[in-house]
């Protein structure tokens, strides 16, 4: 990895610990963030959703400021160079951007998807050595499609739902949940509000009189959406598949779990689904205004922390960092005809500069 990095044509770069920084910089042909970082190739893919969505919101007055806000969403992005001490290895790691923070802007949905996961994982040490045993469910809890004009009334009748369901006998064994909202296109235009729930149980939940069959989940929720109808409702434990090769059984539960966080706290609204038909999407958007999609509860109430969200915590998302760098950031602008980032040299930053803090910060 380093040394691909190190053999690109016309990159400049401090060599870890050399101390030796070029300061001449040479376009070329494989200046693409992409060419310097594989693993950060999603930008190009959100950022380029990003202008797509913002140009459906800058032909609508009532939302010309969201536009405006998304065209300089993670404009430019600056990295460092981190060397993680355990391998030696060294990679590039997002140290500064500036983020719109509008609610469906691509970018940051991804960027708080991340944020989230994270913030999961960090906490989750800390539940499982307080809570040994406990098992998790994964939870998707649906109503008939709507049309997108009658969305924000039908997501609060399932919050309303959602409420009778947690007070429920029931539900009472249960431990912690975190409970996402997410709205698909149906083919017709409608719009499908579903829950996915990640769902903290003990081990006796599965034994004898408190188990929660899928029947009985159809019928409680049924009863709790007050629904003349059977919803439709998945409940699947989640567990672990055989392990693989070098892979402990905790390990593959583990990554299992991760699987099942992955899918609870992803996107609220796919950007295909934005991007389909401008017209269900700017009414998606006024249906959607200032409601919450994510609650939580039980031993999972501050696992989230989703009423935190600084600029800094975007740009973090990607979890704790583990390594230092030198203080010099490398920097990339969004080329949007190319839709793709590119290295832009005038906006690094050099190591042991006076500035880089305040500019790092800023
Ligand atoms: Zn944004």
């Amino acid at each position: 990895m380093d040394s691909l990095q190190l053999s690109i044509a016309g990159h400049c770069r401090t060599m870890p610990g050399s101390g030796t920084t070029c300061t001449e910089y040479t376009p070329s042909s494989h200046d693409a963030l992409t060419d310097y970082s594989p693993k950060d190739a999603p930008w190009d893919v959100h950022r380029g959703q990003a202008d797509d969505v913002g140009g459906i919101y800058s032909a609508a007055v009532d939302f010309e400021r969201y536009a405006a806000r998304m065209a300089l969403c993670g404009g430019v992005l600056r990295f460092g160079w981190v060397t993680t001490p355990e391998t030696g290895e060294t990679a590039l790691r997002l140290r500064h951007a500036t983020f719109c923070r509008v609610r469906h802007c691509p970018v940051c949905q991804w960027r708080r998807s991340l944020m989230w996961q994270a913030r999961f994982y960090q906490a989750l040490p800390g539940i499982v050595e307080a809570h040994p045993k406990a098992r998790w469910l994964f939870l998707t809890l649906t109503v008939r499609n709507c049309a997108i004009g009658e969305l924000g009334d039908t997501l609060t009748v399932m919050n309303d739902a959602w409420q009778r369901l947690i007070k429920r006998q029931d539900f009472a064994p249960v431990l912690g949940w975190v409970r996402t909202t997410e709205v698909t296109r149906g083919k017709d235009g409608s719009a499908h509000p579903h829950f996915h729930a990640l769902v903290m149980v003990p081990p006796s939940w599965f034994k004898g009189q408190n188990y929660v069959k899928h029947d009985r989940w159809v019928e409680l929720w049924r009863d709790c959406l007050r629904a003349d109808y059977a919803p439709v409702v998945d409940v699947r434990a989640v567990k672990a598949r055989a392990p693989e090769a070098a892979q402990t059984a905790s390990e593959a539960q583990a990554s299992a779990l991760q699987r099942a966080v992955a899918e609870t706290l992803k996107y609220s609204v796919k950007p295909g689904d934005m991007t389909a038909d401008e017209g269900w999407f700017l009414e998606l958007t006024r249906q959607t205004h200032k409601r919450r999609f994510v609650a939580t509860g039980g031993v999972l109430k501050d696992v989230l922390r989703v009423d935190q969200e600084t600029n800094e915590d975007m740009v973090r998302a990607d979890g704790p960092a583990k390594g230092e760098d030198d203080g010099s950031r490398l920097a990339f602008n969004w080329r949007e005809g190319e839709r793709r980032y590119r290295r832009a040299p005038k906006a690094d930053i050099a190591p042991q500069s006076p500035n880089v803090n305040q500019k790092a910060g800023g």
